[in-house]
């Protein structure tokens, strides 16, 4: 995780590089930290803790100059105290550089330069980074500092993305990656790195993606891109940003994670949008059309994906068996890319990520293309790495998504899987007037959203009672168990309430021990061919006293006598309920964190993507 950005131009970077790591604090927030090229001597200045901290520090201090870094930190090695934040700078504070990923060998990095005298200051992994290269730059006079970064890298496993700065070459910013993302943005005269675009947007619209093994030299006016390895110059395509400053602002809204929940009323529409084919009754996914063929011909498709995306991924795996008829399996991807999955040239992976860069997907990726099965993706964001490394894909077109707790990616991802497992059934035995009943649903889903968003005030009764407790359990069945997977995520990340998703079903076989006058149990209950079973299900909940709360499409006076509280979404297809009771879903984790006080879009512990393993 973590994020990083630099600066080389005419202007004062630091308010530039603070401003950039508002943005990208999203990606980590234990500690942050910046290093400026000042006159003769490289100034930093890191703070364990929020963005806010080092702002303070700064504002105590002056520390102004042309060219410079920061890092705001999700700790993988060393606790996120103020001497383990980045930037890392060698012994004689001429290099400073700051790093996202994890360097795999670093502790045979560490001895060889221990032996040779190089005193430690911090933890990290990082740190033995600036150390080689500093070792190599200083050794051989003859070389330039990317040369030395560039040759330092060369002795290194593991995943980076970084940005490295010298002050006897004060003209000159080096950045490189390997695993983790890196946006070049090309201004007039000064150029800006950031781990994704969003600190960039403000300045400029050009921007260069970096790949894996490139390393970029700057200056303000010029940019060498080569690889890493064979020195070979690349010359690499300017692309248009196709963000807007309002989309990755909060506005009027107190919270990201409330606003994106919002965003929902067209984010969903956007995902949508031309793909959609009423008079057919199917959809159009231009990105995988060619892909067609094999899809419906799979022996199997993988669906691999981490947290949030894989509870999409399982919903996803319902409807392209129940649509299109090929088997599905969904894995964890950390758990796919170590064990022996069977892949031929007849399987196909979707790998589903929002921001497009989480480090296990992206490696269960590789690991499907070496054993020849055709790989697609499901991202969020625009030209991340995970688009780029797969044959095919489909965008999700949801907008940006700041807030750790994910909420509109994954309807989106949900809508893209409900498109993808309708077209594939269309071109098998799946009838006309079937799909547009589909896409009928599909197309209310803004105003269905609408809905649900003005009934916020009993989403906030039922906050209000159950606020307390230690413990919440959520049921569904089919389709709907995927969705109390996430409900009960959504809750456990921001609210910190202990929380578990079960088929309502198996509760019989274990959870059903845990119920007591101080359980929630919010029960999926939409008017289904499972709707008599998850009755009885509510049954035995209030046998034991539990405190049922419902989400419902369906008026039902069964259903409304067993229920302490009963949440309605608009009467709906049973395939697009997943997309409008998530909503629901959200709003109860949201409304109950804002009442215990947590730190809704930066929950602890957490970070918005997970570049590192
Ligand atoms: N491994 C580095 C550290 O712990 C960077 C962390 C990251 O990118 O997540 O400081």
């Amino acid at each position: 995780m973590c994020g990083i950005t630099g600066y080389i131009g005419n202007r004062n970077a630091t308010p530039i590089l603070l401003k950039g790591l508002k943005r990208l604090e999203y990606r980590g927030y234990d500690s942050s930290g910046i290093a400026i090229l000042d006159t003769d001597r490289i100034k930093y200045l890191k703070k364990a803790g929020k963005i806010k901290e080092l702002q303070a520090l700064i504002s105590k201090t002056s520390i102004y100059g042309s060219i410079g870094i920061a890092h705001t930190r999700w700790a993988t090695h060393g606790s996120p105290n103020d001497s383990n934040s980045h930037p890392h700078l060698n012994e004689s504070g001429t290099i400073a550089l700051v790093h996202n990923g994890i360097i795999e060998n670093y502790e045979a990095i560490k001895e060889t330069l221990i032996r040779k005298g190089v005193i430690f200051q911090s933890e990290t992994d990082t740190e033995v980074l600036v150390h080689l290269i500093s070792a190599i730059y200083y050794e051989d006079k003859k070389l330039s500092f990317e040369d030395a970064v560039r040759a330092a890298l060369q002795e290194v496993v593991g995943a980076y993305g970084i940005v490295a700065l010298c002050k006897d070459e004060p003209e000159n910013l080096v950045a490189a990656r390997m695993g983790s993302p890196l946006v070049l943005g090309v201004g007039e005269n000064e150029y800006f790195l950031a781990s994704d675009a969003s600190p960039i947007v403000g300045y400029t619209r050009n921007v260069i993606y970096l790949d894996d093994g490139e390393i970029v030299s700057l200056t303000k006016n010029t940019h060498n891109i080569s690889t890493l390895k064979s020195k070979e110059i690349l010359t690499k395509t300017l692309t248009e940003i196709d963000l807007t400053i309002d989309e990755i602002e909060k506005g009027e809204f107190p919270h990201f994670m409330l606003k994106e929940i919002h965003d929902q009323t067209h984010s969903i529409t956007n995902t949508m949008r031309g793909r959609l084919n009423f008079q057919d009754g199917t959809t159009n996914l231009g990105g995988i059309s060619e892909f067609i063929p094999s899809l419906i011909n799979a022996s199997r498709i993988y669906i691999t994906a981490c947290g949030t995306s894989w509870h999409a991924g399982l919903i996803g795996k319902h409807l392209i068996e129940t649509y299109a008829q090929v088997p599905v399996h969904v894995e964890y991807a950390s758990e796919f890319r170590y064990r022996k999955a069977i892949i031929d040239s007849d399987t196909i992976l979707i790998a589903i990520s929002q921001s497009g860069e989480t480090a296990d997907t992206l490696a269960a990726i590789k690991k499907a293309k070496e054993l020849g099965a055709l790989t697609l993706g499901i991202c969020n964001v625009v030209g991340s790495s995970i688009a780029r490394e797969t044959d095919g894909g489909i965008y999700t077109h949801a907008g940006p998504e700041i807030g750790v707790a994910s909420t509109k990616a994954f309807t989106s991802q949900v809508t893209v899987l409900t498109m993808l497992a309708l077209m594939l059934g269309r071109k098998i035995e799946v009838a006309k007037n079937k799909g547009q009943n589909l896409i009928s649903s599909l197309s209310e889903l803004n105003k269905d959203v609408e809905e649900i968003l003005k009934n916020q005030k009993k989403i906030k009764e039922v906050a209000k009672f159950t606020k307390d407790v230690n413990h919440y359990i959520y049921l569904g069945r089919g389709i709907n168990f995927p969705v109390a997977l996430e409900g009960a995520l959504k809750l456990k990340e921001i609210s910190y309430i202990h929380a578990e998703g079960y088929p309502a079903a198996e509760m019989k076989h274990g959870p059903i021990a845990l119920i007591d006058e101080n359980m929630p149990v919010v029960v999926l209950a939409p008017m289904d061919n499972t709707f008599s079973k998850i009755l009885a299900n509510i049954q035995e909940v209030k046998a034991r006293k539990g405190i049922i709360i419902t989400i419902t499409d369906t008026k039902n006076s069964e259903l409304e006598k067993l229920s302490d509280f009963i949440l309605y979404v608009p009467p709906t297809h049973q395939h697009v309920f997943p997309i409008t009771s998530s909503v629901i879903l959200q709003l109860l984790a949201y409304e109950i964190a804002v009442l215990k006080n947590c730190e809704i879009d930066q929950p602890r512990n957490l970070a918005k993507s997970v570049t590192v393993e």
